[in-house]
């Protein structure tokens, strides 16, 4: 009976797994249509001052629809793409679409907007690739532009990655250390890199209590980011408590459902435009 039991277990897990390589074979193979005929589009999640809740940004955040499975997260697609390298084609999507919304916001509002777009390791590691960002950067403009990698991409060759980084640095462009906290990496680490933003990962987020240790870790950690000249961003900001707290934590910025779920264009423009000041004409109108 056991070992009936068992038998039946394996076929199920078996099944599963069958299923699970099914599913990734289609991702992938249909991901190449998916990138040529803009299957693929990106959401904008505010980043905003959490002192006054005022717009500084979005994070651009890349989104499937897949005409029979529907709408697919990075999560699950961006593995996969980095992988078979379907990554550089798909950066290279997210980064023109990201540069060319938030160069008209930036016209149209005459605001220092930002969009935050994020790298992934086998586009930072591909120096051919990188020479064409940044070409291509260079001829378009970037003013605006942040980049986001994470810690553990920085680590795997730390002399290679500051080299790299530093090229996107020396263009003007910020860099933003994503997730941090999750990875391994020391806090006098962060010191080696030209870091300009810290973005605490939701993990620490989440639930944070007044007088926790964890509540004692994130304001060691703003201090010693600020202390370094890093602005900080609380990740995962999901409740006006947790908002509250990272404010007298010290934290500068933060993005989360508190404040919006990542939007789309249509929405984003909605924020861009209530954030816009209003003209000298708007203005004698009013008053
Ligand atoms: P990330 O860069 O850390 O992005 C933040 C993630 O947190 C996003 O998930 C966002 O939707 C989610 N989030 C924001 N606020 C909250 C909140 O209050 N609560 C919770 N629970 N989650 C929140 P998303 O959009 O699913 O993206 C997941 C990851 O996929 C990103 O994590 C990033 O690593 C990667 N990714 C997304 N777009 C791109 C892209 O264009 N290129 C690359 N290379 N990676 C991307
Ligand atoms: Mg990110
Ligand atoms: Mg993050
Ligand atoms: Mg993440």
């Amino acid at each position: 009976r056991a070992k009936e039991h068992g038998r039946a277990r394996t076929e199920v897990f078996t099944a599963a797994l069958r299923d699970a390589i099914l599913i990734r074979h289609r991702l992938q193979n249909d991901l190449t249509r998916a990138i040529e005929e803009r299957e693929v589009f990106l959401l904008y999640q505010p980043i905003v001052s959490l002192a006054d809740g005022r717009l500084t940004g979005f994070e651009a955040l890349v989104r499937w629809r897949h005409p029979e499975l529907g709408l697919i997260g990075p999560d699950r697609f961006i593995p996969i793409a980095e992988e078979t390298g379907q990554i550089l084609p798909l950066g290279r999507f997210v980064l023109e679409e990201a540069v060319r919304n938030l160069t008209r916001w930036r016209a149209d509002t005459g605001l220092p907007l930002s969009v935050n777009v994020n790298l992934s390791a086998r586009q930072m590691w591909d120096a051919g690739y990188v020479d064409d960002m940044l070409a291509w950067l260079r001829g378009t403009g970037c003013a605006g532009l942040k980049i986001e990698v994470t810690e553990s991409m920085t680590m795997t060759d730390p002399d290679r990655a500051l080299a790299i980084l530093g090229r996107f640095h020396d263009l003007g462009i910020p860099l933003c250390m994503d997730d941090f906290g999750t990875g391994y990496s020391s806090l006098s680490y962060l010191g080696r890199f030209p870091f300009d933003v810290l973005k605490i990962d939701k993990s620490f987020v989440r639930d944070l209590a007044p007088e926790s240790d964890r509540a004692r870790l994130v304001r060691g950690i703003v201090n010693l980011a600020h202390d370094l000249g890093l602005d900080v961003v609380g990740e995962g900001v999901e409740t006006d408590a947790e908002q509250a707290l990272l404010n007298t934590l010290g934290c500068d910025y933060a993005q989360g459902y508190r404040f919006a779920r990542p939007l789309s264009l249509e929405d984003a423009n909605g924020w861009v435009e209530r954030a816009r000041p209003p003209t000298p004409a708007e203005n004698s109108l009013q008053t």
